[in-house]
Protein backbone atom coordinates (compact mmCIF):
# COMPACT_ATOMS: atom_id res chain seq x y z
CA UNK A 1 0.00 0.00 0.00
CA UNK A 2 2.87 2.79 1.00
CA UNK A 3 4.27 1.63 -2.75
CA UNK A 4 1.13 2.38 -4.28
CA UNK A 5 0.92 5.75 -2.46
CA UNK A 6 4.55 6.85 -3.57
CA UNK A 7 4.04 5.84 -7.10
CA UNK A 8 0.38 8.03 -7.15
CA UNK A 9 2.27 10.63 -5.18
CA UNK A 10 4.71 11.07 -7.85
CA UNK A 11 2.18 10.73 -10.43
CA UNK A 12 0.21 14.07 -8.96
CA UNK A 13 3.46 15.78 -8.29
CA UNK A 14 5.66 14.87 -11.22
CA UNK A 15 5.55 15.73 -15.29
CA UNK A 16 5.74 12.21 -17.30
CA UNK A 17 7.53 12.94 -19.82
CA UNK A 18 10.57 14.83 -18.38
CA UNK A 19 10.94 13.70 -14.86
CA UNK A 20 11.00 17.33 -13.59
CA UNK A 21 7.99 18.51 -11.42
CA UNK A 22 4.79 19.67 -12.45
CA UNK A 23 3.31 22.80 -12.62
CA UNK A 24 1.16 22.45 -9.46
CA UNK A 25 4.06 21.16 -7.51
CA UNK A 26 5.96 24.50 -8.76
CA UNK A 27 3.34 26.84 -7.45
CA UNK A 28 3.53 25.06 -4.09
CA UNK A 29 6.78 25.63 -3.70
CA UNK A 30 6.80 28.84 -5.14
CA UNK A 31 4.12 29.47 -2.42
CA UNK A 32 6.31 28.02 0.73
CA UNK A 33 9.13 29.73 -0.88
CA UNK A 34 7.49 33.12 -1.10
CA UNK A 35 6.17 33.03 3.02
CA UNK A 36 10.04 32.19 4.13
CA UNK A 37 11.62 34.86 1.91
CA UNK A 38 9.05 37.46 3.48
CA UNK A 39 9.91 36.68 7.36
CA UNK A 40 13.94 36.76 6.41
CA UNK A 41 13.59 39.34 3.69
CA UNK A 42 15.20 37.47 1.23
CA UNK A 43 14.77 37.43 -2.38
CA UNK A 44 13.29 35.21 -4.43
CA UNK A 45 13.74 34.64 -8.47
CA UNK A 46 11.65 32.96 -10.94
CA UNK A 47 13.03 32.12 -14.39
CA UNK A 48 10.17 31.57 -17.25
CA UNK A 49 11.74 29.35 -19.66
CA UNK A 50 10.18 29.22 -23.32
CA UNK A 51 11.70 26.29 -26.14
CA UNK A 52 11.78 28.75 -29.47
CA UNK A 53 10.48 27.74 -32.77
CA UNK A 54 9.50 24.63 -31.15
CA UNK A 55 6.35 24.29 -33.07
CA UNK A 56 8.42 24.28 -36.55
CA UNK A 57 10.96 21.25 -34.72
CA UNK A 58 7.93 19.50 -34.42
CA UNK A 59 6.85 20.07 -38.12
CA UNK A 60 10.24 18.79 -39.29
CA UNK A 61 11.44 16.62 -37.10
CA UNK A 62 8.06 14.97 -35.96
CA UNK A 63 6.69 14.52 -32.66
CA UNK A 64 8.57 11.72 -30.86
CA UNK A 65 12.19 13.72 -31.60
CA UNK A 66 10.38 16.77 -30.55
CA UNK A 67 9.57 14.91 -26.87
CA UNK A 68 13.26 14.27 -27.03
CA UNK A 69 14.14 17.15 -27.50
CA UNK A 70 12.13 18.71 -24.13
CA UNK A 71 13.73 15.64 -22.07
CA UNK A 72 17.55 16.79 -23.27
CA UNK A 73 16.57 20.42 -22.23
CA UNK A 74 15.27 19.34 -18.92
CA UNK A 75 18.15 17.71 -18.49
CA UNK A 76 20.71 20.57 -19.23
CA UNK A 77 18.28 22.99 -17.11
CA UNK A 78 18.78 20.71 -14.01
CA UNK A 79 22.08 20.28 -14.99
CA UNK A 80 22.69 24.19 -15.06
CA UNK A 81 21.42 24.26 -11.77
CA UNK A 82 22.38 24.36 -8.08
CA UNK A 83 21.67 20.79 -6.22
CA UNK A 84 21.33 20.31 -2.79
CA UNK A 85 24.68 18.78 -2.24
CA UNK A 86 25.96 21.79 -3.67
CA UNK A 87 24.19 24.24 -1.46
CA UNK A 88 25.00 22.41 1.87
CA UNK A 89 27.87 22.67 1.01
CA UNK A 90 28.43 26.20 0.30
CA UNK A 91 26.87 26.87 3.76
CA UNK A 92 29.39 24.57 5.11
CA UNK A 93 32.05 26.34 3.45
CA UNK A 94 30.97 29.97 4.53
CA UNK A 95 32.16 31.59 8.02
CA UNK A 96 29.47 33.29 10.03
CA UNK A 97 31.27 36.94 9.21
CA UNK A 98 30.87 35.44 5.67
CA UNK A 99 27.75 34.88 5.89
CA UNK A 100 26.71 38.31 7.64
CA UNK A 101 28.25 39.86 5.13
CA UNK A 102 26.67 38.54 1.74
CA UNK A 103 23.33 37.28 3.26
CA UNK A 104 22.32 34.00 3.36
CA UNK A 105 23.93 31.06 0.78
CA UNK A 106 21.09 30.36 -1.65
CA UNK A 107 18.45 27.17 -0.98
CA UNK A 108 18.60 24.81 -4.18
CA UNK A 109 17.20 25.48 -7.19
CA UNK A 110 13.97 24.30 -8.12
CA UNK A 111 12.97 23.34 -11.55
CA UNK A 112 9.73 22.02 -12.86
CA UNK A 113 7.78 21.47 -16.54
CA UNK A 114 5.19 24.15 -16.41
CA UNK A 115 3.54 23.64 -19.48
CA UNK A 116 4.14 22.09 -23.16
CA UNK A 117 7.46 23.44 -24.07
CA UNK A 118 8.01 25.77 -20.71
CA UNK A 119 9.94 25.30 -18.00
CA UNK A 120 10.30 27.35 -14.04
CA UNK A 121 12.80 27.84 -12.10
CA UNK A 122 12.39 29.39 -8.79
CA UNK A 123 15.78 30.47 -6.94
CA UNK A 124 15.43 31.59 -3.62
CA UNK A 125 17.82 34.09 -1.76
CA UNK A 126 19.04 35.28 -5.07
CA UNK A 127 18.49 38.89 -6.53
CA UNK A 128 17.43 39.98 -10.23
CA UNK A 129 21.69 39.92 -11.17
CA UNK A 130 21.90 36.39 -9.84
CA UNK A 131 18.75 35.49 -11.68
CA UNK A 132 19.85 36.55 -15.11
CA UNK A 133 23.44 35.19 -14.80
CA UNK A 134 22.18 31.75 -13.80
CA UNK A 135 19.44 32.23 -16.98
CA UNK A 136 22.48 33.40 -19.12
CA UNK A 137 24.05 30.39 -18.15
CA UNK A 138 20.61 28.12 -18.59
CA UNK A 139 20.47 29.53 -22.17
CA UNK A 140 23.89 28.81 -22.94
CA UNK A 141 24.20 25.14 -22.05
CA UNK A 142 21.17 24.71 -24.02
CA UNK A 143 23.39 26.06 -27.07
CA UNK A 144 26.60 24.34 -26.49
CA UNK A 145 24.24 20.47 -27.09
CA UNK A 146 23.87 22.04 -30.67
CA UNK A 147 20.82 20.53 -31.38
CA UNK A 148 19.91 20.74 -35.17
CA UNK A 149 16.72 22.90 -35.92
CA UNK A 150 16.26 23.90 -39.55
CA UNK A 151 13.53 26.21 -38.55
CA UNK A 152 15.86 28.41 -36.13
CA UNK A 153 17.65 31.22 -37.78
CA UNK A 154 20.71 30.04 -36.19
CA UNK A 155 20.15 26.32 -36.83
CA UNK A 156 19.98 25.10 -33.28
CA UNK A 157 17.48 24.61 -30.55
CA UNK A 158 17.69 27.53 -28.15
CA UNK A 159 15.65 28.73 -24.97
CA UNK A 160 14.63 32.24 -24.23
CA UNK A 161 14.55 33.30 -20.12
CA UNK A 162 12.33 35.76 -18.87
CA UNK A 163 13.34 36.45 -14.92
CA UNK A 164 11.86 38.57 -12.14
CA UNK A 165 12.91 38.87 -8.54
CA UNK A 166 11.32 40.74 -5.72
CA UNK A 167 11.21 40.47 -1.62
CA UNK A 168 8.32 39.61 -1.12
CA UNK A 169 5.91 42.64 0.10
CA UNK A 170 2.07 42.54 0.79
CA UNK A 171 1.10 43.99 -2.25
CA UNK A 172 1.99 41.54 -4.70
CA UNK A 173 1.20 37.39 -4.80
CA UNK A 174 3.82 35.15 -5.90
CA UNK A 175 1.76 34.48 -8.93
CA UNK A 176 2.51 37.93 -9.80
CA UNK A 177 5.99 37.10 -9.77
CA UNK A 178 5.72 34.28 -12.36
CA UNK A 179 3.41 37.02 -14.51
CA UNK A 180 6.54 39.64 -14.35
CA UNK A 181 8.56 37.12 -15.56
CA UNK A 182 6.92 35.85 -17.96
CA UNK A 183 6.32 39.49 -19.07
CA UNK A 184 9.95 39.50 -19.79
CA UNK A 185 9.96 36.41 -21.40
CA UNK A 186 7.64 37.65 -23.72
CA UNK A 187 10.42 40.74 -24.67
CA UNK A 188 13.07 37.84 -24.96
CA UNK A 189 10.69 36.77 -27.53
CA UNK A 190 10.10 40.10 -29.24
CA UNK A 191 13.66 40.84 -29.27
CA UNK A 192 14.40 38.41 -31.21
CA UNK A 193 14.84 34.80 -29.01
CA UNK A 194 17.28 32.92 -28.05
CA UNK A 195 18.39 35.50 -25.17
CA UNK A 196 17.77 36.40 -21.15
CA UNK A 197 15.56 39.36 -20.43
CA UNK A 198 14.89 41.15 -16.79
CA UNK A 199 11.88 42.64 -15.39
CA UNK A 200 13.30 45.74 -14.57
CA UNK A 201 10.26 47.41 -12.64
CA UNK A 202 11.12 44.88 -9.98
CA UNK A 203 14.60 45.35 -9.83
CA UNK A 204 14.48 46.72 -5.72
CA UNK A 205 15.01 43.39 -3.98
CA UNK A 206 16.89 44.94 -1.00
CA UNK A 207 15.23 43.84 1.84
CA UNK A 208 11.98 46.57 3.14
CA UNK A 209 12.59 48.23 -0.24
CA UNK A 210 11.24 45.94 -3.07
CA UNK A 211 8.41 47.93 -5.15
CA UNK A 212 5.76 46.74 -7.73
CA UNK A 213 5.81 49.12 -10.24
P1 LIG B 1 8.17 30.67 -29.93
O1 LIG B 1 9.59 30.76 -30.39
O2 LIG B 1 7.47 31.97 -30.04
O3 LIG B 1 8.06 30.09 -28.55
O4 LIG B 1 7.44 29.69 -30.96
P2 LIG B 1 7.00 28.20 -30.71
O5 LIG B 1 6.79 27.54 -32.01
O6 LIG B 1 7.95 27.51 -29.77
O7 LIG B 1 5.66 28.40 -29.91
P3 LIG B 1 4.20 27.85 -30.15
O8 LIG B 1 3.46 28.17 -28.89
O9 LIG B 1 3.66 28.35 -31.44
O10 LIG B 1 4.36 26.29 -30.28
C1 LIG B 1 4.71 25.48 -29.21
C2 LIG B 1 4.83 24.09 -29.72
O11 LIG B 1 5.26 23.20 -28.69
C3 LIG B 1 3.53 23.54 -30.25
C4 LIG B 1 3.39 22.21 -29.58
O12 LIG B 1 3.06 21.23 -30.51
C5 LIG B 1 4.75 21.93 -28.99
N1 LIG B 1 4.67 21.12 -27.80
C6 LIG B 1 4.10 21.43 -26.62
N2 LIG B 1 4.20 20.40 -25.77
C7 LIG B 1 4.84 19.40 -26.41
C8 LIG B 1 5.25 18.07 -26.06
O13 LIG B 1 5.03 17.58 -24.95
N3 LIG B 1 5.92 17.35 -27.00
C9 LIG B 1 6.18 17.86 -28.23
N4 LIG B 1 6.83 17.10 -29.10
N5 LIG B 1 5.81 19.09 -28.59
C10 LIG B 1 5.16 19.85 -27.71
MG1 LIG C 1 5.34 28.33 -25.38
MG1 LIG D 1 8.13 28.20 -27.75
Amino acid sequence: LRDLNDQLHELAHTDALTGLANRRTFNSHLANAWKAAARLHQPVAVLMIDVDFFKKFNDHYGHVQGDACLRKIANAVSAGLRGEAEAIQTRQDMPPSFTRMVGLPRKPDFVARYGGEEFAVLLQGTDLGGAVEVGKRLRQAVEDMLMAHVGAPWGFVSISVGTAAIVPVDTITPSGLVESADEALYEAKRRGRNQVVARPSLQLVEPGRAQAN
